[in-house]
């Protein structure tokens, strides 16, 4: 059983109940979970592999709930860089449905790098379009490659123009099709054992793209698994006007009536529910991804996450995906998550720790893990690092190393710990030809723009 020790961090943040902070801190891991976490005194003095940890502040690795892994390929496109969300998708629609195997397995590549080189140690995808062959392996094998902890949402859409959808018809797949194939996916490999790597989600992507039974039945089925499902939801105002005109309820009512509420749920956006709504989220213990920076980028509007979390409801973070945010930097959006807050006038309407607790604990909560997410003994080993000697925190950490993750500018994890396993030393991808990885991914995403793939 190979052992893993931390000694000597500047600063240890557990992030657990009691908020535990240890100066000179370390952990102990034994093979893939935490042992023990404390003084460095107080722990082993030997193991397998030792990392000297000073000058840094060392946290439990940050839960990413809501990505489009893919849409690294159609960053900041120049013809939707200036739109709202349908006339955004309706620009993407075309190009994504050149998507291939290999575009997905290097896209999401490349969306792990990023997410893991800022702090994530866990990540749900929702991926909604399989053509050409595309599958939800291809991102499985690259989760496995990277060594990511994976949410792998098999997404899909199904009703297209033709019968009032949004995406083009030769985007939408055979409802049977997919539920065939998200059982599949579950029975092949839903790992619902504790410290699990890997776990699917069903996904439908939203009101305007599927219909009430695919809805219904993806639903059902997660259920009969004990799988979660993950949507869309509660967008944009132009989602509540056709949600009312097409489906007569909001996107809230619908989502009610179609079982899609609970603690086995999560909805990513949740931006406009009404006040009596997010009572009702709240009381079932919904869940509810925050992608700040998509929202502001797209002019969606502001989740009201603080009612949300009064009420009861799980909240996380989503860097949502990466052709409007357009980064997946997860410590960003901790801090996007803080500003955003603010911005309406309340000064204390998120705190620095709060937007840290979202990134982590709330991540946790709404993947339904309670395994990650904090930092104590029986915890699965997901931490990281981040130096406080460097040019964003010059000035800041010497005063207060944590919450100058969140007010400076957001750093590079200098150490990441997925599962036992360094992943991230020295800024740098354990085992990952970064170069070659993004030449690769940059020609096929002109290939993708140009059609010529
Ligand atoms: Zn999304």
């Amino acid at each position: 059983m190979p052992s893993l020790l931390i000694r000597h961090a500047t600063l240890l943040v557990a992030m657990d109940d009691a908020d535990s902070r240890w100066p000179d801190g370390g952990l102990y891991v034994e093979d893939n979970v935490i042992r023990q976490v404390g003084p460095t005194g107080e722990l082993p003095g030997q193991a397998d592999c030792v990392i000297d940890a000073r000058d840094m502040v060392i946290l439990p690795g940050l839960v990413n709930t809501h990505h489009h892994f893919y849409q690294t390929l159609t960053r900041n496109l120049p013809a939707a860089q200036d739109a709202t969300l349908f006339r955004w998708l309706r620009t993407h629609y075309p190009l994504w449905a050149r998507l291939t195997p290999e575009a997905i397995y290097v896209s999401s590549k490349v969306a792990m790098a990023e997410l893991m080189l800022s702090g994530c140690t866990t990540s749900s995808d929702h991926t909604y379009i399989w053509p050409n062959g595309a599958r939800i392996d291809d991102q499985i094998q690259a989760a496995r490659e990277m060594g990511l902890r994976f949410h792998a949402a098999r997404g899909s859409m199904s009703v297209g123009e033709s019968q009032g959808g949004l995406p083009p018809d030769s985007m939408v797949e055979d409802e049977d099709a997919i539920l065939r194939d998200s059982r599949r996916a579950i029975e092949q490999y839903h790992d619902a054992a504790r410290c699990a790597m890997l776990r699917i989600v069903l996904a439908p992507c939203s009101p305007f793209s599927v219909s009430r039974d695919l809805m219904r039945h993806s639903v059902e089925l997660a259920r009969s698994y004990g799988v979660h499902a993950h949507t869309h939801l509660a967008e944009t105002r132009d989602e509540q006007a056709y949600c009312l005109q097409t489906l007569g309820r909001t996107p809230v009512e619908l989502a009610e009536e179609l079982g899609w509420v609970g603690r086995d749920v999560w909805h990513a956006h949740m931006v406009h529910p009404a006040p009596g709504e997010i009572t009702r989220l709240g009381q079932t213990g919904t869940g509810v991804a925050h992608c700040p920076s998509s929202n502001m980028r797209l002019a969606s509007g502001i989740a009201p996450v603080r009612l949300l979390r009064q009420a009861g409801a799980r909240v996380g973070l989503g860097v949502d995906g990466s052709a409007s945010n357009d980064g997946s930097h997860l410590l960003a959006e901790a801090r996007q998550a803080l500003l955003v807050a603010r911005v309406g006038g309340d000064s204390a309407a998120m705190s620095a720790r709060e937007a840290l607790w979202l990134a982590t604990r709330g991540g946790a909560t709404v993947l339904g893990r309670d395994d990650i997410g904090y930092l104590a003994p029986g915890m699965a080993a997901d931490f990281i690092g981040y130096r406080l000697d460097t040019l964003p925190l010059a000035g800041g950490a010497v005063h207060d190393p944590v919450a100058a993750l969140v007010f400076c500018q957001p750093s590079p994890v200098d150490l990441s710990v997925i599962n036992g396993r360094v992943r991230v030393q020295g800024r740098k991808l354990v085992d990952v030809d970064l170069p070659a990885l993004i030449a690769h991914h940059n020609a096929l995403a002109r290939a993708l723009v140009s059609g010529d793939r």
